[in-house]
């Protein structure tokens, strides 16, 4: 079966795979464990649970983990404990892969490959709903000090286990798929191992598994696959086990319009991590063509969360004009950041709604500032709910 068969086949059976009870606001340390060990207890001999340290506040770190082969692989997610979307993908993988344990493809996967999976390795932060851990430390800049305990444990079990794959799961801000007003569903990066930005052997073997996961995805994605910006970041952990060995791809979650809890996106990440590993147990991932990595378009800035068009500003001085809203969603949906405001004809909103001839006086509006969305949407009359929370980082 090449590839792209086997990501159909995925895709055909996810949704009746899924773990459909779990969403992102249940990404957090009882939850995550709890289905651990579900999946433990139900797996039996399948799965094998341990604990590879403690957070910062004395929350277990589990570490999960299946098959016997040769090549070895390591996923981590939510180091950003506000980036939950591949944890609830990595969770439904292995749920899948339970339920297709009798299925030829998974004995011979498992026979290929030996997975470890880390899914939470920032329990406190996830418990905050906030990107840095406890300690206020982003954990991803501790690759090197190893001052955080969760950043410690997860360089250990690397050492350890000396992966020859690394998956590093996150999830990104809005970005749009080059220059155009289109979102980014997910971004993909084979990071640099050193500041020469060179491409050793390891790194080209990321590129080609970004390349699969890329190449599998375009039915999928719609062209909406992009690559994260390649800056050298010494302190990063995808950079950090690059240089030591391990080919890392880094896989950033983005957005699709219309889906606040990133079901698409978290979907995307399974046909694309599941289908990953099963090329890497079978070697087929060294046939994909580079270029399906290196003419991803680059992530953009082109996006807002509303544009709201049309807009009839007022200004004291009697001048008045009709102008678009660039508007970014705030943590909590209850307040907005104006993010721009004029001609954004060259933007795109992941939602869009015209207010044509409805005003608002400059008094209101200042770019850059934090409002009440309540109070933008009572001035230009706009009724519609917006989520309570976002699960953006
Ligand atoms: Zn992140």
């Amino acid at each position: 079966m090449t590839p792209s068969a086997f990501a159909a086949m995925i895709a055909e059976r996810y949704p009746s795979s899924r773990l459909d009870h779990l969403h992102p606001g249940l990404c957090q340390y009882e939850p995550v464990r709890n289905e651990l060990q579900g999946l433990v207890m139900r797996g039996g001999s399948l799965f094998t649970l341990e604990t590879i340290g403690t957070s910062v506040e004395g929350r277990l770190l589990s570490m999960i983990s299946m098959g016997t082969g040769m090549r070895r692989v390591l996923l981590w997610s939510q180091m950003h404990g506000d980036e939950p979307t591949a944890t609830l993908a990595l969770l439904d993988l292995l749920q899948m892969v339970l339920l297709h344990r009798d299925d030829e493809w998974v004995h011979t996967m498992l026979r290929g490959i030996s997975v470890w999976i880390v899914p939470l390795v920032n329990p406190d932060g996830a418990e905050y709903r906030q990107r840095r851990n406890s300690a206020g430390i982003d954990i991803n800049r501790d690759a090197h000090a190893l001052a955080t305990p969760e950043g410690k444990a997860l360089h250990a079990a690397c050492s350890r286990l000396r992966p020859e794959f690394g998956f590093n799961l996150h999830d990104q801000g809005l970005n749009s798929v080059g220059e155009s007003q289109i979102p980014s569903a997910m971004a993909l990066l084979a990071p640099a191992p050193s500041a020469d930005r060179g491409t050793t052997s390891t790194r080209l073997r990321a590129m080609r598994v970004g390349a699969l996961v890329s190449r599998i995805l375009e039915p999928y994605a719609k062209g909406r696959v992009t690559r994260y910006e390649d800056a050298y970041e010494p302190r990063a952990y995808g950079e950090t086990f690059q240089a030591s060995g391990t080919s890392t791809l880094l896989i950033e979650s983005g957005h699709w319009p219309g889906d606040p809890l990133k079901n698409h996106i978290r979907e995307l990440n399974v046909i694309g991590i599941l289908t990953a590993l099963r090329s890497i147990a079978n070697g087929s991932h060294e046939d994909t063509e580079l270029d399906y990595y290196h003419r991803l378009p680059l992530n953009g800035k082109q996006m807002v969360d509303l544009l709201i068009r049309g807009v009839q500003l007022r200004h004291p001085s009697g001048w008045e004009h009709a102008v678009d809203i660039g508007v970014m969603f705030q943590k909590s949906h209850d307040t907005v950041l104006i993010k721009d405001i004029g001609d954004l004809h060259t933007f795109g909103g992941l939602e869009t709604v015209d207010v044509t001839d409805r005003a608002i006086t400059t008094a209101l509006l200042r770019v850059d500032a934090v409002m009440p969305t309540q109070q933008l949407f009572d001035a230009l009359q706009i009724y519609r709910p917006y989520p309570a929370i976002s699960f953006r980082p």
